[in-house]
């Protein structure tokens, strides 16, 4: 066994969209990480095809957003249809841009996100990739910890040692297993046959709607995914299906309804186990996890990756101030706490709607749903709050909003707020005050300022870097206590 050359302040295990947007957040702080990740390219097989206005506020400031809109489709929205095409339910997603400054729902391929990001890392001196580096063992010391991995090209195994270790290895996570953590499991697990086509022609007939069929003897998602892909998900059941699926005329069968061999080629398919887990750790000392490694869920709602984006956005900057002022316990403890009730939300839901779309008893899950999100009959995204960390208590109690993600303000100078304050902590006040602790928006600097803070019946907000509020201060007293260079140095640093 050799040694690696280099001590790092983060080793990230997986590439994949968690890894990869985890070490572009931790850059902002000056991070050295280490990327491993134990294959060649990035994974060939469909998955996401969806994420929404937080994500692509996330990659706004991970400064890929620009480059990517050019391979998205907004997404009109989400039918739930039963075998005849009847609407049971309607998720519509306005393509107004919403507070968080983007559009509400977007459709993507996954490959072309995966393709940016890499390249944008390839940038970046902070950050060092080692792709077909197989991480055999993570070990922990009080300082430190020590990862081994397999070099493929190499063909021996090397060893580096790192401040905190990330498994970001997807489903079956061995960072995981290193955490010794039980998993839930919320019981939704079925096999779904994934089929994505590229049209030959535009076929303005197929809709721009997402579909649900609620159809219990054959339940099917179609999406209609940028340029001329098109996706669908099919129930399977155990049913087998040969190896080559593709020349598959029971496939063709299936999609008869849609297309025909004359209207599209096949360009991926994949057998899939949908499941519903979630770890109940996600951090141990120096080792912690994120995205699939730490939770799943079935891809409803397109919120799986989103999920993983917004594990990155939370723990990016916990890392990085442990990483300058020492480890903090309670600071990264508080990545679970907030993050795990927020995930369960969205899984609960993504089930909730796997059932609605395979029930043989539709009606009864979507009055279930109608309940729980829906006002006037359509179903409303979600927007949880972050669990009740300890990071909260402090700052007195956890007044009514914080935890909760803030708009994004567009300054006078027509640029948006995180283009010029990117993941970083920022205070939005409505009162003039002076600090040089983090940067102050102002009515002075945005019009949209007093319409935000109205809404909340706030003076001030502090706002978190991954764009959560920390605290909210009703009145100029208030102000004063949270924009007070202790008080932040209380949230931000001495928790
Ligand atoms: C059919 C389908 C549709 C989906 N649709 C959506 C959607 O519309 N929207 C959405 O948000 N999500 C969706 N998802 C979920 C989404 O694709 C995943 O949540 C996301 O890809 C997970 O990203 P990740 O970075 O956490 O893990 P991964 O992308 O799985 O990356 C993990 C990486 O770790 C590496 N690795 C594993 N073990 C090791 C090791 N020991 N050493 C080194 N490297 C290792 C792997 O090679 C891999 O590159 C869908 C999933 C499926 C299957």
């Amino acid at each position: 066994m050799q040694t690696g050359t280099d001590h790092f302040d983060v080793v990230i295990v997986g590439f994949g969209p968690t890894g990869a947007t985890l070490a572009l957040l931790l850059s902002h702080y000056n991070v050295r990480t280490l990327i491993l990740d134990k294959e060649a390219d990035i994974y060939p097989l469909p998955r996401a095809v969806h994420f929404d206005d937080e994500i692509m506020r996330v990659f706004q400031n991970i400064q890929i957003a620009e480059d990517l809109e050019a391979h998205l489709h907004i997404n009109p929205g989400m039918r739930f249809v039963d075998r005849n095409g009847d609407l049971l339910l309607d998720w519509p997603r306005p393509k107004q841009i919403t507070e968080q400054g983007w559009n509400a729902s977007y459709r993507f391929h996954q490959p072309d996100l995966e393709r940016l990001l890499r390249k944008k890392i390839s940038e970046n001196s902070l950050i060092n990739v080692q792709t077909e580096c197989n991480v055999m063992n993570i070990e922990q010391a009080a300082d430190c910890a020590r990862i081994t991995y397999f070099d493929k090209v190499k063909g021996c195994e090397f060893f580096v040692f790192s401040e905190y270790v990330v498994g970001c290895d997807g489903s079956n996570s061995f960072a995981r297993e290193k955490l010794c953590t039980n998993m839930e499991n919320f019981g939704f697990q079925q096999r779904w046959l994934v089929v994505d086509a590229l049209l030959r022609n535009s076929m303005p007939e197929l809709g721009d709607h997402t579909l649900q069929y609620c159809d219990p003897e054959r339940p099917v998602t179609y999406c209609r995914n940028p340029g001329l892909r098109r996706r669908w998900e099919i129930a399977i059941g155990e049913e087998s299906y040969d190896d080559d699926i593709i020349d598959n005329s029971r496939l063709w069968q299936t999609l008869s309804q849609w297309i025909t061999p004359q209207d599209a080629i096949i360009e991926r398919t994949a057998i899939y186990k949908f499941r519903s887990i979630i770890a109940n750790r996600w951090q141990r000392g120096r080792l912690l996890i994120a995205g699939d490694a730490a939770h799943l869920m079935p891809p409803f709602m397109g919120q799986g990756m989103c999920a993983g984006i917004r594990d990155a956005a939370n723990l990016g900057w916990k890392l990085a101030y442990c990483i300058k002022n020492g480890h903090n316990g309670v600071l990264l403890e508080s990545y679970e706490e907030e993050r795990i009730p927020h995930v369960k939300e969205y899984i609960l839901t993504a089930v909730s709607l796997g059932e609605l779309i395979c029930s043989a008893t539709p009606m009864h899950d979507l009055k279930k749903l109608k309940n729980k999100n829906s006002t006037n009959g359509a179903m409303q995204s979600l927007t949880p709050a972050l669990g009740k960390s300890k990071i909260f208590k402090n700052i007195e109690k956890r007044k009514l909003g914080s935890g909760v993600l803030f708009g994004q303000p567009t300054l006078f100078t027509g640029q948006k707020m995180d283009d010029v304050y990117p993941y970083q902590a920022v205070l939005v006040s409505s009162q003039f005050i002076q600090t040089d602790t983090c940067p102050i928006i102002s009515p002075h600097n945005s019009p949209a300022v007093d319409q935000m803070l109205r809404t909340l019946k706030a003076h001030s907000v502090l706002i978190r870097p991954d764009r959560y509020m920390l605290a909210i201060a009703k009145n100029a007293e208030e102000t004063l206590a949270i924009s007070s260079s202790d008080t932040m140095q209380r949230c931000f640093f001495e928790v």
